[in-house]
């Protein structure tokens, strides 16, 4: 066992995309693990788009990041050392280790994983944060009825891809968004949908209405927001009396807004005229809601009926890189990067 580790921290703050310079590699002791403490080696982390906002300094649901503080992740590996009765050496298990290849925390807030329930990186996606978000949100805020129809962006992702097949599954008629031609395959013939928009082929809101127009000849009754921009502006001239809109995230103005934005009092209007059901949420204020979510997808990700990718970048050096390709749709499927 070596006794430094690695880690990525924040060095400053973005002012618009982040840049590689936001990001700096380090080399540090590795920690001992103190009473209930566990010692992880980190096999793989995850990417997730809310790190953009954890790296800005502006009020929001959780706490930025400081600069030269480890960038945030959820991260899987294989326990070195406990000081918890629950863990053990050899244990694989979950935690928030942040970008770097061991993580120290009390055994509390670890989750151990059974490799006998599939490969460990699905706790980082299908069957993790990103699964129970699109099955929450789906659910609980979309209220979904066979014969309604759901559009959904970034439809290849780990988010929107389950949207799309758990609302398949009940009968809905499904229409993605996705980035190129190759990704739109994939949201059709992959995950089933019933038709893909190429929003990169689409150059204004206006296009991309008329599209979706065509696509959903009776309208949308759910909107699963996860990207804003363009797309936001074209759905909402096409939403149905008594929608609803999850508003899960909107990527599109991360890293800021930009000028073909729609004018917010048009949006309004659309909530309003329209009678809209949109409601705000954060995973983290509904983890209580996991075992049941585990219990009703974990079975349909093991038999096939629910698919998955995964995009893997090698080395945590190159983390920094795959994290800023993601935010522009350079990812195909779920973000990980293999660690060790
Ligand atoms: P993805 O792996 O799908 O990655 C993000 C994708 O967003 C890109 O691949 C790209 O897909 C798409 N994208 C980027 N910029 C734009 C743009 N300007 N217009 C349209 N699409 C764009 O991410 P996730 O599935 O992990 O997350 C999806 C969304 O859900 C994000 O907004 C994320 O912040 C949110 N989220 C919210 C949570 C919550 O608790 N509320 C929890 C987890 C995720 P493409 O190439 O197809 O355009």
């Amino acid at each position: 066992m070596t006794d430094t580790m690695r880690r990525i921290v924040l060095a400053s703050r973005p002012e618009a995309a982040p840049v590689a310079e936001n990001f700096r590699l380090e080399e540090v002791a590795l920690p001992e693990p103190e009473d209930g403490e566990v010692l992880v080696r980190v096999e793989y982390m995850s990417l997730d788009p809310y790190m953009r906002g954890r790296m800005s300094a502006s009020k929001s649901y959780a706490t930025p990041v400081e600069i030269g503080e480890t960038m945030t992740a959820g991260a899987v590996g294989e326990v070195i050392a406990s000081r918890h009765p629950d863990f053990a050496p050899g244990d694989k298990a979950l935690g928030m280790f942040g970008w770097a290849d061991h993580g120290c925390l009390p055994g509390k807030q670890l989750r151990k994983l059974d490799p006998a329930h599939g490969p460990i990186t699905t706790a980082l996606g299908v069957l993790g944060m990103p699964g129970i978000t699109a099955w929450y949100g789906f659910n609980a805020i979309g209220q979904p009825k066979p014969g309604e129809t759901l559009v959904v962006a970034a439809a290849t992702g780990p988010v929107g891809s389950m949207v799309g097949q758990l609302a398949k599954a009940k009968g809905l008629r499904v229409v993605g968004i996705a980035g190129g031609p190759e990704k739109c395959r994939l949201a059709t013939e992959t995950f089933g949908f019933d038709a893909c928009i190429d929003h990169r082929a689409h150059g204004d809101a206006a296009s991309l209405s008329a599209a979706l127009k065509e696509a959903c000849p009776d309208g949308i009754d759910i909107y699963y927001e996860n990207v804003g921009g363009k797309v936001l502006a074209a759905v909402l001239e096409n939403m149905n009396p008594f929608g609803r809109i999850p508003v899960c995230g909107m990527i599109a103005w991360y890293n800021g807004a930009s000028d073909d934005d729609m004018p917010l009092a048009a949006a309004w209007r659309s909530v309003l005229t329209n009678f809209l059901h949109v409601e705000g949420f954060i995973i983290f204020n509904h983890y209580d809601r996991f075992g049941e979510f585990v219990a009703e997808v974990g079975p349909k990700v093991g038999a096939g009926e629910i698919r998955y990718l995964e995009d893997v970048a090698e080395g945590l050096e190159n983390a920094p890189a795959a994290f800023m390709a993601m935010l522009t749709g350079g990812n195909t499927g779920k973000q990980i990067v293999k660690v060790s």
